[in-house]
């Protein structure tokens, strides 16, 4: 099959988040498993240009129409991790992608649906007709519409519309005028993606819901979750009557990258069958923070410091911990100053402590080093639509913590009351969002650290045992895909 992915994230050289992840190692399993991919990407000034090889021009004037003038784009394509990326240049005036950043401007909207209709007008002027077309998130939610009401009145019969949506509290809405703007009659856009209660506003997420012929989000809890309950954020009723066509593929991980068996950052590289390294790493994280040596478990927790991951129950977790003669290790950051201020006060707090450090900021080295030097790392999300924390920890020996949501739910199994046969136990789960859950299973697992240390031990085996890789994953969406040939 010829797959190819229109996004607007793509890792290592555009990440914000879970997204770019995913493109570029869904890819990347697609491949291997014989298929042809392309991942078309807007061409941002701020890319790690570094990280492309082979990148040339491929195509001159792709003429593109925007608020009834036709405008010249420049299409360069390259190879990322092996796959190859086309990147859509807008050269004109507005600068759509020479911006430093890759979301957060006022117009991202305007900037999204010029990319869209750009990416699709190449596929028709190159005559390149997929099998799939594979469309991410809200940026990327108007491809169906303008591709059935553009380009398969032009002849493209062939190709399927497959949406996946890796968060539902991102949704694009936005006012007519940008549909004008690309010349979209209003029309094509399905009824129910205008909001009835703002005239001439459309929901990009809902309108890429109804025109695809396939939509998915990133684990089958969270699937269910934005149907029947308010983390559809309003999407949960047409989801519900569309569920034939819904369902939840969950993440996997990049298996070759978070590898403690040859993971560059780490000091003593280690494995299910040697995890003496594992404790050489806890060793160098300690003496790297000051931190006193002893017969203390780690707690860790390595997140964006947003109130989706769960804030209060954050900060609750570092108190709990310490009470309870563990050492806690935050790595975090915000994008919001108040948020930093917040737990720069309880860094302060802690100065010279012997058993707590936060790190308030974005170190990817740094958490790989508390992968591996953890024992447990705490998870108290509100809503995860998949998260990759828990997998990586899992593959490093590090026991997650988690609230059951979402894909957290799907992939971590409680060591003592859980459903799941013992061998699949491999962390300690709470369910609800108020601190007697969290005290219980941030507690529990603290306690069966200092008390029973062999079933500890078994825990991490179990964890490290588990396949969480692009593998099932893969072969669900490729699943899919054949279905709708
Ligand atoms: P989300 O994409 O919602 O932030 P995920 O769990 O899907 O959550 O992915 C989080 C990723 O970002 C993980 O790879 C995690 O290790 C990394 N990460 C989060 N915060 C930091 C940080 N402060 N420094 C380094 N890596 C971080």
């Amino acid at each position: 099959m010829h797959i190819v992915m229109v996004a607007v994230e793509c890792s290592p050289i555009a990440k914000v988040g879970g997204l770019a992840d995913v493109v570029i190692s869904l890819s990347k399993a697609l491949q291997q498993n014989g298929h042809k991919v392309d991942i078309i990407l807007p061409k941002y000034d701020c890319m790690r240009y570094d990280k492309i090889s082979n990148l040339r021009n491929v195509y001159d004037s792709l003429w593109v129409s925007y608020n009834g003038e036709l405008y010249a784009n420049k299409v360069a394509a390259g190879d990322v991790e092996g796959v190859n990326c086309y990147f859509i240049d807008t050269c004109w005036h507005r600068n759509f992608f020479n911006r430093g950043t890759f979301y957060g401007e006022s117009d991202d909207a305007e900037r999204f649906t010029y990319f869209s209709k750009a990416a699709l007008e190449f596929l028709y002027k190159t005559g390149v007709e997929p099998d799939v077309l594979h469309y991410h998130d809200w940026p990327t939610g108007l491809i169906p519409v303008i591709f059935r009401d553009i380009y398969k009145p032009l002849g493209m019969n062939k190709t399927r519309l497959f949406y996946t949506i890796h968060n539902f509290a991102y949704q694009g809405v936005t006012s007519q005028s940008v549909l004008d703007s690309i010349s979209l009659s209003p029309q094509s856009v399905p009824g129910e993606a205008w909001e009835k209660d703002q005239w001439g506003v459309v929901n990009y997420l809902k309108a890429g819901v109804i025109a695809a012929d396939y939509v998915t989000t990133v684990s089958p809890t969270y699937a269910q979750e934005v149907m029947f309950s308010d983390k559809g954020m309003g999407l949960q009723d047409l989801l519900r009557r569309n569920h034939y066509r819904f369902s939840g593929i969950l993440n996997g991980l990049d298996y070759e990258y978070w590898n403690p068996e040859s993971d560059p950052h780490l000091v003593t590289k280690y494995s299910v069958k040697s995890l003496k390294g594992k404790y050489d790493n806890k060793r160098v994280l300690r003496k790297k923070f000051g931190l006193q040596e002893g017969l203390k478990p780690i707690v860790t927790i390595i997140s964006r410091l947003v109130q989706q991951k769960g804030l209060e129950q954050m900060k609750r977790s570092i108190y709990l911990a310490l009470s309870k003669n563990a050492q806690v290790v935050l790595l975090g950051s915000s994008p919001d100053p108040r948020v930093t201020q917040d737990f720069l006060r309880i860094k302060e707090e802690f100065t010279d402590n012997p058993d707590c450090h936060l790190e308030l900021a974005f170190n990817e080295e740094l958490s790989h080093l508390l992968y591996a030097g953890a024992d447990l790392i705490v998870i108290p999300s509100i809503f995860e639509p998949c998260g990759l924390t828990q997998l990586i920890a899992l593959r490093y020996g590090t026991i997650p913590v988690v609230r059951s949501t979402g894909g957290l739910a799907d992939t971590v199994f409680d060591a003592f009351y859980s459903n799941q046969d013992i061998g699949s136990r491999n962390g300690f789960v709470f369910h609800e969002s108020d601190d007697a859950a969290l005290d219980s299973g941030l507690g529990r697992a603290i306690d069966c650290w200092f008390e029973q240390p062999d079933f500890f031990q078994k825990l991490i085996v179990n964890g490290m045992k588990q396949d969480y890789s692009w593998k099932r994953s893969c072969e669900l969406y490729l699943y899919i895909y054949q279905g709708l040939a």
